[in-house]
């Protein structure tokens, strides 16, 4: 069976109290949702808990309706010594139409840590086809960007 541990998706739904003063998803809340889906993606990939370093991208192309379903697909792009990016690509479904928008793309940086908050190295990642080839590259330019 193929491993898929690097692999994650959730769905939420858009319900009221997420709503902000024009009705539709707050992007803090949005912002809130994507650290979780980057916790749990690293943290299961990783085997042990992770903190977020930083947050590369996010865009806020649609507004999301309130009572629509949000999808999450998380994947690990990238990994170093004891940090990994995960990246989250967010769609969200009209449930009576099934239609399904892309409304956003996220880029987390996570660091991995033991019990004694000491960083841990993480199992390499290592991108099969030509996609994760490209995410991993593209990651990898993401950090050196932001770390010269
Ligand atoms: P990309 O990074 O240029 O490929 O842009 P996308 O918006 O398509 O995806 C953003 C990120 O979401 C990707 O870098 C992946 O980490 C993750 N991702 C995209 N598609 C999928 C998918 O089908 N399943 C999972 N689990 N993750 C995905």
């Amino acid at each position: 069976m193929e491993n898929n541990k690097h692999l994650l998706t959730m769905s939420i739904l858009a319900s009221p109290n997420m709503a902000n003063f024009s009705g539709v998803v707050h992007g803090g809340e949005i912002l809130k949702l994507l650290d979780q889906v980057a916790y749990a993606c690293a943290t299961r990939y990783c085997g042990v808990g992770v903190v977020t370093l930083a947050v590369d991208q996010v865009l806020f192309r649609h507004p999301i309706p309130i009572g629509s379903l949000m999808h999450f697909y998380a994947s690990i792009n990238f990994t170093g010594n004891t940090s990994c990016e995960v990246g989250i690509r967010t769609e969200y479904e009209d449930l009576k139409t099934q239609k399904r928008i892309h409304c956003n793309s996220a880029y987390f940086t996570m660091i991995a840590l033991n019990e004694k908050k000491q960083k841990v190295q993480i199992p390499p990642f290592v991108p099969q086809n030509e996609e994760q080839k490209r995410r991993f590259q593209e990651a990898k330019e993401r950090r050196e960007k932001r770390f010269g």
